[in-house]
């Protein structure tokens, strides 16, 4: 029997219900085939970093859920939310069930920088801190002393203007939006007067895009500061400027910027560039930062920051490296080391050698690395999908073509459908309009459960 008619319909399994996840299960529904997709997420809630990485301030941004949420209505979709995958369900039994399974569990941890003082407290990945403040389960846990004056957040990614923004914003700004009230009260206590956000490179080569980088000269009580002297160019980046426009908008914005007088206001941010970290001091916590004073060499294009012998020490007690999410592999899926990704040609899993794993596909962060914004992932799951459904007549039947005993053994472990999902999100949302934000968000696993099944021991 042919596998995606009504008669055997293809069965799929997504690993992870973010963004890639949801638009894949997208792309097989539009494909003309009967396709059942079940999504596992190892969060009770959907959406990956859509929820707990999008800053809690940039709602509009949030409205791509409204689409995710149409996906997951489809008749034939179903979420089993609060289950891990290689932990709760090996990716084995998952092929017993599965015909074919999509990776799209995402980029969760960071980077390190790989300098002394790295790990000190008051200085942390980007990736706890965003964590935090956006109610994600895994970093309700942390504090962040925010009492000292100043903060270094190392890297010039939007990400890290993220970070720059919420230090930066005074707590009326940010009582509009869906951060948690546990962030908005330390942050209330806030001692931050200056914020530096700072980059390797130049003005031309900065990650940051304009409007990102624009708002951060909007804001209430903050100026904001750039050097002058940053702003000269060597020849290569001349070049650079005249090939990219979205280096001549940034570079237009960090003119303007640099024009701007100090206007007395309690909190500055200062956008540095030519800067590498080179050891955090500190006797039992973070101090101060020194850094190498670059200059660029290369090509254009290919320009690298190459240290001189100038050090400049920053003195600051809170410190975020925001140098990039990283994959990490899932038990029993192959993985790449070097490039923290699964290994794959268009989505197809290879094995380390190279040679395609039959029936096993791969999309999103963990498949081209942690680069790109909400949409990038559709083209990219489109791509996959179509890797996917162009092998439907050599693709091996599952065993067991049914999910009822897997349910079975999850529901033991507290499984999330979407509609218990969704109890969460009223809740969530009718908590939120008590206090004039678009949600209060649980912050806690046991709490999203007690909503669900509010007369659960267990839970
Ligand atoms: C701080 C930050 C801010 C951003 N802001 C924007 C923005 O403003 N605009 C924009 O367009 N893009 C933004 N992005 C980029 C965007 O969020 C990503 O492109 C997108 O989320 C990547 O989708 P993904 O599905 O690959 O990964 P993710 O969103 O990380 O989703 C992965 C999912 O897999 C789940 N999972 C992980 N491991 C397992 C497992 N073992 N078993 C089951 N489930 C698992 C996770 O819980 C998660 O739900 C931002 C990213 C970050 C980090």
């Amino acid at each position: 029997m042919s596998l995606g008619t009504p008669e055997r319909p293809l069965r799929v399994a997504i690993v992870g219900a973010g963004p890639s996840g949801m638009y894949a299960a997208d792309a097989l529904f539009k494909s003309g085939l009967t396709v059942i997709v079940d999504a596992f997420d190892r969060l009770p809630t959907p959406y990956g970093l859509l929820r707990g990485g999008v800053a809690p301030d940039h709602q509009r941004m949030k409205s791509v859920g409204a689409y995710y949420d149409r996906v997951a209505g489809h008749e034939k979709f179903s979420f089993f939310g609060n289950v891990t995958i290689g932990q709760d369900v090996s990716l084995d039994e998952l092929r017993q069930h599965y015909d074919a399974i999509i990776l799209s569990y995402g980029a969760e941890t960071d980077r390190s920088l790989g300098i002394e003082g790295e790990y000190l407290p008051g200085s942390y990945a980007a990736t706890e801190f965003v964590g935090w403040y956006n109610g994600h389960p895994d970093y309700q846990g942390r504090t962040f002393d925010l009492s000292h004056k100043a903060a270094v957040i190392i890297g010039q990614g939007n990400v890290a203007v993220d970070v720059t923004r919420i230090l930066a914003k005074t707590i009326h700004e940010l009582s509009t939006s869906d951060i948690t009230e546990n962030a908005l009260s330390t942050l209330e206590h806030s001692k931050i007067e200056d914020i530096y956000l700072i980059g390797r490179r130049g003005p031309v080569q900065a990650a940051f895009t304009q409007l990102e980088i624009e708002e951060l000269g909007k804001l209430d009580d903050c100026d904001v500061v750039v050097n002058p002297d940053d702003l000269i160019l060597n020849e290569a980046s001349e070049l650079e400027l005249s090939q990219s426009a979205k280096a001549q908008k940034n570079y237009a914005v960090l003119k303007e910027f640099s024009e701007r007088k100090l206007t007395g206001n309690p909190k500055r941010i200062h956008v540095v560039f030519f800067r590498t970290p080179m050891s955090i001091y500190g006797k039992d916590k973070a101090e101060s930062i020194t850094f190498g004073v670059n200059r660029l060499e290369g090509d254009a294009g290919s320009q690298k920051a190459v240290l001189t012998d100038e050090r400049d020490v920053l003195s600051a007690g809170l410190i975020f490296r925001s140098v990039g999410y990283r994959g990490c592999p899932l038990p029993g899926a192959p993985f790449d080391d070097k490039k923290c990704i699964v290994p794959n040609d268009k989505g197809q899993v290879l094995t380390t050698d190279g040679t395609p794993v039959s029936g096993l596909f791969v999309t999103g962060w963990i498949k081209r690395g942690p680069s790109g914004v909400l949409g990038t992932n559709k083209g990219d799951s489109a791509e996959t999908v179509a890797t996917l459904l162009a092998q439907i007549l050599t693709l091996t039947p599952c065993p067991t073509p049914d999910s009822t005993m897997l349910r079975k053994r999850l529901e033991k472990l507290s499984i999330v459908s979407f509609d218990d999902w969704k109890k969460i999100d009223d809740h969530e949302k009718q908590q939120g309009s008590l206090v004039g934000k678009p949600r209060e968000k649980l912050r806690f696993v046991h709490d999203m459960l007690s909503v669900i099944r509010p007369n659960q021991e267990d839970t």
